[in-house]
């Protein structure tokens, strides 16, 4: 005589047995519980062989709630310059404060023009250095 298993308190997937049930039908049935709460009737088998891991209940739901976990914030990149929306003008973050350095491409090369404490001041360096290097 094959040995019974009992499989009272095992988890198949979403659904947790609770405890054999009395069918009429043919093999061994079990009462299970879902994750969402339904409860319902499983053959064996299919519990152990995968073919039910849940009540039927929309898979995509309860993966939609498991991937609801908070999103981390994205860090803001940790760059030392960054654009200002002025060509040639970027913003540097030193520990004394916020500076804007001015560069210009002459020739190919790129020719730093200064460092400022306002962005005004970059930006007019970098005209001027337009209108210098431009002929
Ligand atoms: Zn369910």
């Amino acid at each position: 005589m094959k040995k019974r298993i009992d499989l009272t308190g095992r988890q198949f997937g979403d659904l947790t047995v609770l405890g054999k049930a009395e069918t009429k039908q043919k093999g061994r049935f079990w009462n299970v519980k879902c994750v969402c709460g339904n409860e319902l009737v499983v053959k064996q088998s299919d519990l152990k062989n995968q073919v039910v891991t849940n009540c039927g209940h929309e898979e995509t739901a309860v993966k939609e709630v498991k991937k609801a976990a908070p999103k981390k914030a994205k860090a803001p990149a940790k760059k030392t310059s960054k654009g200002t929306g002025h060509v040639g003008v970027s913003k540097v973050e030193l520990k004394s404060g916020t500076r804007y350095k001015a560069n210009i491409s002459v020739d190919g090369k790129n020719k730093h023009l200064g460092t400022f404490d306002t962005l005004e001041e970059a930006v007019a360096a970098r005209q001027e250095a337009e209108e210098q290097y431009r002929q």
